[in-house]
C-alpha cells in the first residue's frame, strides 16, 4: 500500500486519503503556488495504527525515501549540525476539526543543531526561541506534559529578567528557558529530550495520531456527526520561518469578508512571528492591509495569490501564510466557513463573475442558513465585542435578565419580564424555566446537550457550552472571561446563530429577509441591500427548478394570508381542534354530555354556522388553492374541565351541602373519558364514528363554505381529511358519510360540489395496509409527527426532555427522529405507503404534514420518495421552496 503522498503527487480531491489540509497543500502545489515541499501521510496509515497498534510495516521505509526527496529539494538535512532542515508535523483530517489535534512545529533541532540554526540565520536569539519551541510543543503532544509546567518556567526567566513580554528575553534568557524546558520534560516525563531529529519525527507523527483519539476529538466528532474511524492523515512540511526578524512575519485572511461577504482584503498580520501567535492572540496583530506598507511586493503577490485561489475554488477561501525574510509562502487554504448571509451574497457575486452557474450558488446555501437570517437580528452597530463565544445551539437573537434557575425564570416571566436562563447545564427540571424563558444559556456541554435539544424542539434561542464562563447557581452569578461579574437580573443578550453572548440588551431588529418574504421590502428597490437581492435571487431559481409544491399548516384566515405571501401553494394542513376552544369549549361540552340524540344535535346546529364562518375565512384567504381540513382529532377530554380541579369543586360542593347537578354531570363525563393513554385513545377516526353527527357537522360547515362562496364565483379547493386512520374500513365508513353530506349539501344550495376525501397516513398499521385505504382515498398526507411516535414507541411530549439527550450523546441517533425524519424506520414505511397507494390509485395525491415538512433534510427524503408536496409551519415556507429546489438540482 501507498502510505505517502509527496505534495506534488495529491491535489483536492484526495481529502478523504489526504485530510484537507494535505489535499489542499497538493493543490497549491500543483498550482504553482510557493509551498514549502513536503509529503502526507495518509488517513490509511492512521487508520492501520490505531486498529494494529503500531504503524503499517511499509511505513518508515516510505517515510525514509520521502524524507531524502524532500532533504534533496531543500538540500539540508534533517536536523543537520550545520545547516539542520526542520519540519512541521500537522494534523489534518478530512473534515475540518479546528483546533482538535496537534500539530508541532521546528521538529528537527537539538543541542547541536540549534546552534547552526543560529548561524545560517545569524540571529542567535531566533534559533533559542524556535527550540524552546519545540521542546515545549513536543512535550505537551508527544510525552502528555502538562502545559502548565513550562508556563511556570517561562514565568521564572521572564520574573528574573523583571518583565513579562517575550521580546524583552534575548538569546541568552531564551537558552536559559531550553534548559529549564528540558528539565520539566525529564522530570515529568521519565525520559529525556530525544536529540535524534529522526526519533523527534518519528514520535510526533504517531503523537498526531492518537490525537485522532483524544477525548476532546471524540467529543467534537459526536457532536459533528462526524465518523469515529476515519483517521488523520499527517502532513510533513518543510518549515520557513516568520520569526526571523521584522522582514519576517505570519498571517492568516480570508478572500473575501466572511461575515458580510464584502470583497476586500480581511485578515491579520504578525510581524516577526510563527504562525501559531496569530490564533494564540499573544500579541495584537495588526489588520492585513498595513503589509502594503510594511512588505508592498509579498502584498502585492498575496492579492494575486488570493485572486488565483477564488478562480480556482470558484468560492471564498482562506488562507494562512508565513513571510521569511521577504520571501512569500503558502501554508494552508480552504474553503471558508462563512455566516449565513455571506453564503447567499458570495454566492451570487461567483455568479456574476462567472465563476459559478446558478445551479450551483443553490447548492451553495442551505435551508439552514436561510432559516437564521430570518430571525431577528441583532443591531449589528451594537453587538460588539461579545462577552464570550459559546456554541450556537438553536437561532435567535434573545435578551433578558439572567436568572440561574427554573422557578425564578417562572416568577420573573409570568410577571412579564424577559428572562434568559443561565445554567451551567440543563436537566429535565429545568424544562418549565425553559419554556418561560427568552433563550437559554449554559457552560457545559454541547450541541447534543439537554439544553441544546430541548430548545431547538422548543424554537427557544440557545447558547450552550460557553465555556470561559464560570457559572455558579448557588450564588446565582456567573463570571466571564477578565472576571466580569454578572447577577441574577443582570440583562444579558444571546445570539443563538453565532454562539454570541453579550452585556446589557444589545437592540434587537427585524430582519430585512423575512420584510422580503412579507412583500414588504421590494428587491428591486435602490435600497433593499445585498443580502435580499441574493436571496430574492436564489428563491427565484429554486421556485424554478423545484418539483414538490410547498403547502401550509395554517387554522387561520390570518396564518393563511401570511403563508401565501410566503409562497404557499396551498393549505396541507388545518387543525380544526383550534376552532372548538375559547367561547366554543361550552358547545363541546353539551356534545359530550348530550344523553340524547337530539341534545347533541342541538349543539351541533350551533356549532356549525361557527364552523362555517371559520372555513369562509380560510377559504378566501386561499383562493385558488387547495385547502386540506383536518376533521377533529384529539381525544374529548382535552376539551372537558381537569379531573382532578373538578373532583374538588365538586367534594367541596358537597361539604357545603349545595351540590350543583351540572358539575356532578361533567364530572361523571370526565370520569367516564379519563384514559390512560389519551394518544392511543378515542381520538381522530375513531371519535367520528362513536359520536354520532360530529364529524357530518364538520363537513357539513366545509360543504355550505364552499357553496357559499362558489356561488359569489370564488374558487375553492377543499379537501378533507381524515384522521388516524388504520384501517380501510374506519375510512370507508367516515367517507360514506361524508360524501353523502356534500351531496345533500351541493341539491340543497345547487351549486356542484366536489372535495377529495382523503385520509392521514400516521399509524404503521396505515402505512403498511396503504394500498387497501387507497381504495377509499383520494389523498394520503403523511402525519409524520404521530408516524414516528408510533413507530417507534415514543411519546414526544415525553421523551425529549428526558432521554433524548442521552441517546445522541451516544450516538444512538444521529438528530432527533421529530426534527429529521427517521428514513430507515418511519422513512421505509412512507415509500412503502407510497407504492402500493399508488399502485391502487395512480392518481393518489401525496404530501406530508408534520413538523419534517420543514427540515431540509427531510424535505430532500420526500423529494426523493415521490410525494407531491410538503406542508410545513408558515414561517418554514421559505425554507422548504429553497431545499425542494435544491433536491432537485
Ligand atoms: P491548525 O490545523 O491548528 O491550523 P496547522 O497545522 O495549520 O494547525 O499549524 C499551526 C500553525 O503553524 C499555523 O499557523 C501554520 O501556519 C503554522 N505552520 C505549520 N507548518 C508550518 C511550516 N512548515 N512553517 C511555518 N509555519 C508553519
Ligand atoms: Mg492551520
Ligand atoms: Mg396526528
Amino acid at each position: 500500500s501507498k502510505y505517502v503522498y509527496a505534495f506534488a503527487e495529491g491535489n483536492r480531491d484526495m481529502k478523504d486519503l489526504l485530510g484537507g489540509k494535505g489535499a489542499n497543500l497538493a493543490e497549491m502545489t500543483n498550482l504553482g503556488l510557493p509551498v514549502p515541499p513536503g509529503f502526507t501521510i495518509t488517513t490509511e496509515a492512521c487508520r492501520v495504527y490505531l486498529t494494529d497498534g503500531h504503524e503499517p510495516a511499509e511505513l518508515a521505509a516510505q517515510v525514509d525515501e520521502h524524507l531524502a526527496a524532500l532533504q534533496d529539494a531543500m538540500g539540508k538535512r534533517l536536523g543537520d549540525a550545520d545547516d539542520p532542515l526542520l519540519v512541521s508535523v500537522r494534523s489534518g483530517a478530512a473534515a475540518s476539526m479546528p483546533g482538535m489535534m496537534e500539530t508541532v512545529l521546528n521538529v528537527g533541532l537539538n543541542d547541536e543543531s540549534v546552534q547552526g540554526l543560529a548561524r545560517v540565520a545569524d540571529d542567535e536569539r531566533f534559533a533559542w526561541d524556535s527550540y524552546r519551541r519545540l521542546i515545549q510543543m513536543f512535550g505537551k503532544t508527544v510525552l502528555g506534559v502538562d502545559g502548565r509546567h513550562f508556563d511556570a518556567a517561562f514565568d521564572a526567566v521572564k520574573q528574573q529578567r523583571g518583565t513579562d513580554s517575550d521580546l524583552d528575553l534575548d538569546a541568552a534568557d531564551l537558552r536559559a528557558i531550553v534548559d529549564a524546558f528540558k528539565a520539566v520534560v525529564t522530570e515529568h516525563s521519565g525520559r529525556q529530550f530525544p536529540q535524534d531529529p529522526r526519533e523527534q519525527l518519528d514520535l510526533t507523527v504517531r503523537a498526531v495520531f492518537d490525537s485522532w483519539n483524544s477525548p476532546r476529538a471524540i467529543t467534537y466528532r459526536r457532536q459533528e456527526q462526524i465518523p469515529p474511524d476515519l483517521g488523520t492523515a499527517v502532513s510533513v512540511v518543510a518549515m520557513v520561518f516568520g520569526n526571523l526578524g521584522p522582514d519576517s512575519g505570519t498571517g492568516v485572511a480570508f478572500t473575501r469578508d466572511p461575515a458580510s461577504g464584502a470583497q476586500g482584503i480581511y485578515g491579520d498580520y504578525l510581524a516577526n512571528a510563527q504562525g501559531e501567535d496569530v490564533v494564540a492572540g499573544i500579541r495584537n496583530t495588526l489588520p492585513l492591509t498595513e503589509l502594503e506598507q510594511l512588505d508592498p511586493e509579498s502584498y502585492r503577490q498575496l492579492l494575486e495569490i488570493m485572486a488565483t485561489l477564488e478562480r480556482h475554488y470558484r468560492d471564498l477561501c482562506d488562507i494562512e501564510f508565513t513571510i521569511e525574510r521577504g520571501r512569500l509562502w503558502m501554508l494552508q487554504t480552504r474553503v471558508g466557513k462563512r455566516t449565513a448571509a455571506a453564503a447567499f451574497v458570495v454566492a451570487c457575486q461567483l455568479v456574476d463573475e462567472g465563476l459559478i452557474d446558478l445551479d450551483e450558488a443553490l447548492r451553495r446555501v442551505t435551508g439552514g442558513q436561510l432559516a437564521q437570517l430570518m430571525f431577528p437580528w441583532f443591531d449589528a452597530d451594537a453587538a460588539k465585542d461579545p462577552l464570550t463565544v459559546g456554541m450556537n445551539a438553536s437561532p435567535g437573537a434573545a435578551t433578558g435578565a439572567a436568572v440561574f434557575d427554573s422557578a425564578t425564570a417562572v416568577a420573573r416571566a409570568a410577571a412579564g419580564e424577559r428572562v434568559i436562563l443561565v445554567r451551567r447545564e440543563t436537566n429535565p427540571d429545568d424544562l418549565h424555566g425553559m419554556i418561560a424563558a427568552q433563550g437559554v444559556l449554559t457552560s457545559r456541554g454541547g450541541r447534543t446537550s439537554h439544553a441544546a435539544v430541548v430548545a431547538r424542539g422548543m424554537g427557544t434561542t440557545c447558547v450552550c457550552g460557553a465555556e470561559a464562563l464560570e457559572v455558579d447557581e448557588t450564588a446565582r452569578r456567573l463570571t466571564g472571561p477578565g472576571g466580569v461579574e454578572v447577577v441574577e437580573g443582570d440583562m444579558l443578550s444571546i445570539d443563538g446563530s453565532t454562539g454570541e453572548v453579550f452585556l446589557g440588551e444589545v437592540p434587537v431588529v427585524d430582519s430585512p429577509v423575512v420584510e422580503y418574504f412579507e412583500g414588504t421590502l421590494d428587491p428591486a428597490a435602490e435600497d433593499a441591500g445585498e443580502l435580499v437581492r441574493a436571496v430574492h435571487r436564489i428563491m427565484t431559481h429554486a421556485d424554478s427548478r423545484r418539483r414538490l409544491a410547498v403547502r401550509a399548516n395554517a387554522d387561520t384566515g390570518e396564518d393563511a394570508a401570511r403563508a401565501r405571501r410566503f409562497g404557499a401553494q396551498g393549505i396541507g394542513l388545518c387543525r380544526t381542534e383550534h376552532m372548538f376552544l375559547g367561547d366554543r369549549r361550552e358547545l363541546v361540552e353539551r356534545v359530550v354530555l348530550a344523553e340524547t340524540d337530539d341534545e347533541r344535535g342541538a349543539a351541533l346546529d350551533e356549532l356549525l354556522p361557527l364552523q362555517r364562518s371559520d372555513f369562509i375565512e380560510l377559504f378566501t384567504a386561499m383562493e385558488g388553492l387547495p385547502v386540506t381540513i383536518r376533521l377533529l382529532d384529539p381525544p374529548l377530554h382535552e376539551f372537558l374541565p381537569d379531573l382532578t380541579e373538578l373532583s374538588v369543586r365538586v367534594a367541596v360542593a358537597e361539604e357545603r351541602g349545595e351540590p350543583d347537578e351540572k358539575d356532578v354531570a361533567l364530572l361523571a363525563a370526565v370520569r367516564r373519558l379519563h384514559e390512560d393513554n389519551p394518544m392511543f385513545g378515542l381520538r381522530g377516526v375513531r371519535l367520528g364514528i362513536v359520536v354520532p353527527g360530529l364529524f357530518g357537522m364538520q363537513v357539513r360547515a366545509i360543504a355550505q363554505a364552499a357553496a357559499q362562496l362558489r356561488r359569489d364565483g370564488v374558487d375553492v379547493q377543499p379537501e378533507i381529511m381524515i384522521p388516524l386512520v388504520g384501517a380501510v374500513q374506519e375510512l370507508q365508513t367516515v367517507a360514506e358519510e361524508t360524501n353523502a353530506v356534500i351531496a345533500d349539501e351541493s341539491r340543497r344550495s345547487e351549486v356542484p360540489l366536489d372535495a377529495l376525501v382523503g385520509t392521514m397516513i400516521e399509524l404503521p398499521r396505515a402505512a403498511l395496509t396503504a394500498g387497501q385505504i387507497a381504495e377509499s382515498a383520494q389523498f394520503f398526507s403523511f402525519g409524520t409527527n404521530d408516524l414516528t411516535q408510533t413507530t417507534w414507541g415514543f411519546s414526544r411530549d415525553d421523551v425529549e426532555g428526558s432521554f433524548f439527550s442521552r441517546y445522541l450523546e451516544r450516538g444512538i441517533f444521529g438528530v432527533s427522529p421529530f426534527e429529521s425524519i427517521d428514513t430507515d424506520g418511519v422513512g421505509r414505511l412512507v415509500r412503502l405507503a407510497v407504492e402500493e397507494g399508488r399502485a391502487t390509485r395512480p392518481d393518489l395525491k401525496l404530501g406530508i404534514c408534520g413538523e419534517h415538512g420543514g427540515d431540509p433534510d427531510s424535505v430532500h427524503f420526500f423529494h426523493a420518495a415521490g410525494l407531491d408536496y410538503v406542508s410545513c409551519s408558515p414561517f418554514r415556507i421559505p425554507v422548504a421552496r429553497l431545499e425542494a429546489g435544491r433536491a432537485a438540482i
